[in-house]
């Protein structure tokens, strides 16, 4: 048995498949350390850098203090604290919905409500891109899936026609990000709703990275073009720029009381702790602030000197629509070797492979947080230039 293991694994390193952990000995920030190493952090999803901000720490001690660490129970059963209640009032408030449910991470949100959305007479039809956690929902739900390639608006049609056409009965949920998690590039989102309100489908969209980042006060790219009102399902994290951890759902009342009802990662886990919430619920509140809208200001800041840095005549660099660059490597092996070559430098930047994104299609995920420093995007923007550079005279 761990022989067969041993191959499978050697198997994965000749291709440059193998991956392992990475053990970070501080708190989450502009700088971390790794291997008893100081590294400029370029990895992560805090964008705001709110994960160690005193505002959200001084929260959860609160809470702790009040409601201790864990919640004991499931949400339906006797997890359900006072810090819940609040944090589900204070999301839906930001996000101008009706209401909101949390669950324990954006994972869970994901495959708990896809499920309960969809069944087996139903179709769901998603963007090529899709984050794992949306692909999963849809195939538990146990619905003919069908996948458009990326924000190829022509094909959704023809798969909404088929699905008319095929499944005059069915209900139909188009699933899609605003943000996408690897590219960093936006979905055509006022399209996307003329289409699903001409068939009659449902939207799913996951803002995760688009939260904090994207729109009024950070509330996303629905709230930035005004169409709030017309997603069907809000997906979002608080794992990401809220610097916490969980995910949620927006959506109608009954939307939220159907998914309290039927969602089965909400149903059968235990209640995210308490202090979680709190932290959560702080850190809408500082979004919500206008110190957080001047955080998330310096956040565009320092993504446009990072892109204004990049070779601009180069393809390979995504046009960044969030925190999100991607410089394009294709090679699974070169995307290694350039990610060891920035951590000589003194920068942590992950090389994204397969299964994350296709094969072929390995490239390095640059993240920018409002806690860099105009010296450290400086300087990182040099060091990519150089290596650029030396990679296009080795090709
Ligand atoms: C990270 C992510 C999730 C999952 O959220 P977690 O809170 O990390 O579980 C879902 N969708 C997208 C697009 C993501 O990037």
């Amino acid at each position: 048995m761990s022989d067969l293991f041993r191959e499978q694994l050697q198997a994965l390193r000749a291709q440059s498949l193998h991956r392992k952990l990475r053990e970070i000995g501080t708190a989450q920030g502009p700088e971390v350390q790794i291997v008893g190493r100081q590294l400029v952090n370029f990895s992560s999803n805090d964008y705001l850098g709110l994960a160690a901000d005193p505002i959200l720490r001084q929260a959860a001690i609160a809470a702790i203090e009040e409601f201790g660490v864990g919640a004991g129970a499931s949400r339906l059963i006797s997890g359900t604290q006072s810090p819940h209640v609040t944090l589900e009032s204070v999301l839906a408030k930001w996000k101008r919905a009706p209401a909101a449910i949390c669950f324990s991470s954006g994972y869970a949100a994901a495959v708990g409500t896809l499920p309960a959305l969809a069944s087996k007479q139903d179709v769901v039809i998603l963007d090529k891109l899709c984050h794992a956690s949306l692909i999963d929902g849809a195939r538990l739900s146990g619905a003919t899936i069908r996948i458009f390639p990326h924000n190829h608006l022509g094909k959704l049609e023809s798969h909404l026609d088929w699905a008319r056409r095929e499944h005059p009965q069915a209900r139909v949920v188009v699933v899609t990000e605003s943000v996408f998690s690897m590219d960093g590039d936006r979905a055509p989102l006022r399209e996307l709703v003329d289409l699903k309100k001409r068939f009659q489908a449902h939207l799913l969209l996951d803002e995760a990275h688009a939260i904090g980042v994207v729109g009024p006060h950070g509330r996303g790219l629905a709230a930035e073009l005004g169409l709030e009102a017309q997603i069907d399902v809000q997906l979002g994290t608080l794992s990401k720029s809220l610097g916490v951890s969980g995910g949620y759902i927006c959506g109608s009342r009954s939307l939220v009381d159907w998914l309290i009802n039927r969602a089965r990662s909400f149903i059968f886990s235990t209640a995210p702790p308490p202090a979680l919430a709190a932290a959560a619920t702080a850190a809408i509140h500082f979004l919500a602030s206008e110190e957080g809208e001047a955080r998330r200001q310096t956040l565009w800041r320092r993504i446009v000197q990072l892109r204004r840095m990049l070779p601009a005549a180069r393809e390979e660099f995504g046009k960044p629509g969030a925190a999100i660059i991607p410089w394009m490597v294709g090679d699974e092996q070169r995307a290694l070797d350039l990610a060891h070559a920035l951590q000589k430098e003194g920068f942590l930047v992950p090389a994204i492979r397969y299964p994350t994104v296709a094969k072929g299609a390995a490239r390095l995920r640059l993240t920018v947080s409002a806690s860099h420093s105009e010296a450290q995007i400086t300087s990182l923007g040099e060091a990519i230039g150089r290596l650029a550079e030396q990679t296009k005279a080795a090709l």
